[in-house]
């Protein structure tokens, strides 16, 4: 069976690849990779990078011996770095005669649909031109990836958003390592590897396995299988689609959302809960519309249009998108269809969310995991 799933990674055409600060710091690392991705190209596949590293060549350029504490100063950094990180890349995929494509996203720019749809369009037509996008989180407006070693997270992002068949997480590791140190090869869902995970233990790099087998989860709940490779290997994106047993493959889970659902979902930061009631939520299990008689209750500030999270007597149970803010969503909880309107004081169909902007995460007992729908 693994040897089947494996074989399959050979036809990827589209694939997302990964690279951290610290497997970028090696001598050398750069060609190597560019060798490696160049050959993928050349047989017939689109390669996106997402490359960090920058932090850590604006230390070296703004002569800085250590880490900088300071937000304003690792910023500082990563602006710096950012111009020498694509220099190195462009100089590495120079003998091979492919042009790189600076790309700087953010967590908010795939939040807002249309800037969503943006970049999707501009990925596509540099993929087209035989480009290789070298894509970095934008450190001077966002500081997630300074924070939590979120580049991980913006690649899963990055693999739904180009429409990936393969996303690879590069790491100076050979895969997901057990308790004993051994390499595990093939992973069903990612509750079996959860407790292996260790904090990093230096600053170079961050994130850590957590971080990757994270992304790792949100990538394959979308129907994108994920790999966490070896860096280090001289051939191992090259092994990898081959179908060699290297690294640890995640096996994508359950059907694939709609692309826009998974967006709600798992892109949106929900901006506050509402509180259903048992029948509520055994309705919106079975894809009705969120109305306002089961609600029992709201939390946060949200806008009509914001992502909230529904959550039921067992827990959160499904996202979504508001169509009422917080204040109307309180007038209107509890409320019977005939009273919708004197609630919220004028005319209004009381649909909190609708079927269509509701993606069911959690099907109660039992249930883990999102469900399309
Ligand atoms: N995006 C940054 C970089 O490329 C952050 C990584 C870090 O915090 O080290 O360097």
């Amino acid at each position: 069976m693994s040897d089947r799933i494996r074989a399959a990674l050979h036809e990827a055409r589209r694939v997302v690849v990964k690279v951290g600060s610290r497997s970028l710091a090696s001598p050398g690392r750069f060609a190597a990779l560019a060798g490696q991705l160049d050959r993928m190209r050349a047989a017939g596949r689109s390669v996106v990078l997402v490359s960090s590293g920058a932090i850590a060549l604006g230390r070296e350029r703004l002569g800085l011996d250590a880490r900088p504490k300071d937000m304003p100063r690792l910023q500082a950094a990563a602006a710096a770095g950012q111009a020498a990180l694509v220099r190195a890349w462009e100089e590495a995929f120079e003998p091979h005669g492919v042009p790189v494509a600076q790309v700087l996203l953010t967590h908010a720019d795939l939040t807002d649909r249309d800037r969503y749809l943006n970049a999707r369009h501009a990925l596509d037509a540099l993929l087209d031109l035989g480009a290789v996008p070298v894509i970095n989180e934008n450190d001077t407006v966002a500081v997630d990836e300074i924070r939590f070693g979120d580049n991980d997270q913006l690649a899963a992002m990055v693999a739904t958003l180009t429409g990936a068949d393969l996303l690879v997480l590069l790491t100076d590791v050979e895969g997901v390592l057990d308790d004993a140190g051994v390499r595990v090869p093939l992973v069903r869902d990612v509750a079996e590897v959860e407790p292996f995970l260790r904090a990093p233990t230096d600053d170079v790099g961050l994130g850590g396995m957590a971080s990757k087998v994270e992304a790792a989860r949100r990538a394959t709940l979308r129907g994108v299988p994920v790999a966490i490779a070896d860096a280090r290997a001289a051939e191992g994106l090259t092994a990898l689609l081959a179908g060699e047993d290297v690294g640890t493959l995640f096996l994508p889970q359950g059907a694939k959302l709609p692309s826009r659902k998974h967006w709600i979902a798992y892109t949106l930061r929900p901006r506050g809960d509402v509180l259903v009631d048992a029948g509520a939520a055994r309705a919106l299990a079975r894809h009705a519309s969120l109305l306002p008689a089961g609600i029992v209750g709201v939390r946060g500030d949200f806008q009509p249009g914001d992502a909230i999270r529904v959550v039921g007597p067992e827990g959160e149970m499904a996202r979504g998108l508001a169509r009422y803010g917080v204040l109307d969503v309180a007038r209107l909880a509890g409320a019977k269809r005939h009273e919708i309107e004197a609630r919220l004081g004028r005319a209004g169909s009381g649909v909190v969310v609708h079927r269509d902007d509701l993606v069911v995460v959690r099907r109660g007992e039992g249930g883990s995991e999102p469900v399309s729908g």
